[in-house]
């Protein structure tokens, strides 16, 4: 599967003519199961409303409309907060904003449950985070997994990520029952903006410095 260098656009455009590789080609059974998937009246609800959104807000709202909006079309109540102790001002801010808009909110922060990192496993003496002074830093543990089974526990319909880190994200949705979306994708360099490391001339020549070094 190759969509990314596709030239062809088929499946938006129209036309008969697909790539050799184009999974539509190849892969008919598993376009047969998605639509069945979609007969599913939860997964239906979800897939028009997000549509919805989109088309109600295009280019207009910024993304905390679009979930609100979102989330009053699914009839959710209570939203959940999994958020990082670096974006605690903003996380209490969209707090703020969406209990005025009715809904009730559950924010659970990372570090919660206060595991040290040696509790849940060894992490090599380099990649032990120390200040200035030699004090160790990072010494509590984030704890996506807990995040999601306290926002379990409370029968969240809809659960937020603002700003967990990669990998500790994958963690909080492989254990939350409830759907998830993301707020604030984390990256620290770039002020929360991931995608501009894809706009910038400097970041293609930073990866090709950095692919060079490995
Ligand atoms: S699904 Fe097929 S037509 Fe569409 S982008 Fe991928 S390869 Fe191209």
């Amino acid at each position: 599967m190759n969509c990314a260098n596709c030239k062809k656009l088929v499946c938006l455009v129209g036309g008969r003519k697909r790539p050799a590789e184009c999974p539509m080609e190849n892969y008919p059974e598993v376009y047969e199961k998605a639509k069945i998937i979609y007969q599913d009246p939860t997964i239906k609800k979800m897939a028009l409303n997000a549509g919805i959104v989109e088309a109600r807000g295009y280019i207009e709202w910024p993304r905390i409309k679009d979930t609100i909006e979102f989330a009053k079309l699914m009839d959710y109540k209570k939203i959940g907060l999994a958020f990082c102790i670096g974006l605690l001002k903003e996380a209490k801010k969209a707090q703020e904003i969406f209990e005025s808009y009715g809904f009730e909110v559950y924010s659970i922060l990372c570090k919660t449950g206060a595991f040290t990192k040696t509790e849940v496993g060894e992490l090599p003496q380099e990649y032990q985070m120390k200040s200035k002074t030699g004090y160790t830093i990072g010494f509590i543990s984030c704890n996506p997994v807990g995040q999601a089974l306290l926002l379990n526990e409370f029968k969240t319909d809809f659960n937020v990520i603002i700003g967990l880190c990669v990998g500790h994200d994958s963690l909080f949705i492989k254990y939350s029952e409830a759907p998830v979306t993301v707020l604030i994708a984390k990256d620290r360099r770039l002020a929360h903006n991931p995608a501009a490391a894809l706009y910038t001339y400097y970041y293609d020549k930073y990866f090709h410095r950095d692919q060079q070094s490995q």
